[in-house]
């Protein structure tokens, strides 16, 4: 997603109480800053924020982290949250590229990765910008607890294949995956829809959807 660049979106972003500033600083200790020991989740490429506010809302139980690059489109999930009714006290935002997150997160301390309708990078040359390329992998292989796993939506087939071939390349895990999403009760269970998925699904597109772990 990008949206054209908004004046001032830098600025109102460092304003902001939901975004981390300097999310390096809470390497190892992302605990203390909400206050509480449960399981870390991210997403990566979160858009506009629908399906990560919406997971806040469903599993208070868990904390959450939404991470986008852009200040323009973290900051139409700002202005969202801010119009929320609740408090969300278990979701912080971080601006910045998911190359990074090494840097900000120490080794075992996210419990969960949703990726959801990465941008696909069609270009072969870029291959290795996808989100679930085996350099993405393992960078999430630098974060996630022993039993972590990351999940995967997509309406887009070679993205998706692509996938599958970079976690057997990676020697990753396949714990579940389906085509069809949507048709599928067991992987439907609890399934929180995202701003893409809601648009391409009412399209006719059948979602597909993979979880894996180291
Ligand atoms: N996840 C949302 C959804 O399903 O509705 C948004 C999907 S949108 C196609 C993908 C988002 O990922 C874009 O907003 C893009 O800026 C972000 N993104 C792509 N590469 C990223 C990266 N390396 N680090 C952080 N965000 C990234």
């Amino acid at each position: 997603m990008r949206l054209r660049n908004i004046r001032g979106s830098k600025e109102m972003i460092a304003a902001s109480d939901y975004v981390v500033q300097e999310p390096e600083t809470h390497k190892g200790t992302w605990g203390q800053l909400f206050g509480n020991e449960q399981p870390v989740q991210i997403e990566v490429g979160m858009g506009k924020g629908r399906f990560i506010m919406d997971m806040a809302r469903l599993h208070p139980d868990r904390n959450f982290v939404g991470i986008e690059m852009y200040d323009s489109v973290l900051l139409r999930a700002v202005q969202k949250r801010e119009q929320l009714e609740e408090d969300l006290p278990n979701l912080y935002f971080i601006r910045m590229d998911a190359r990074n997150l090494p840097d900000v997160f120490e080794k075992g301390e996210v419990d969960k990765i949703y990726l959801n309708f990465s941008d696909p990078w069609p270009k072969e040359r870029h291959a290795k910008r996808r989100l679930t390329s085996c350099q993405f992998l393992e960078r999430y292989d630098k974060i996630l607890a022993p039993e972590g796993t990351v999940e995967f939506k997509t309406d887009n087939r070679p993205l998706f294949e692509f996938s599958l071939e970079e976690v057997k390349e990676a020697g990753w895990v396949l714990d579940a995956s389906t085509f069809d999403l949507h048709h599928d009760a067991k992987l439907m269970e609890g399934n929180v829809m995202t701003e893409y998925e809601e648009k391409f699904s009412r399209a006719g597109n059948p979602i597909h959807k993979m979880i894996i772990h180291r």
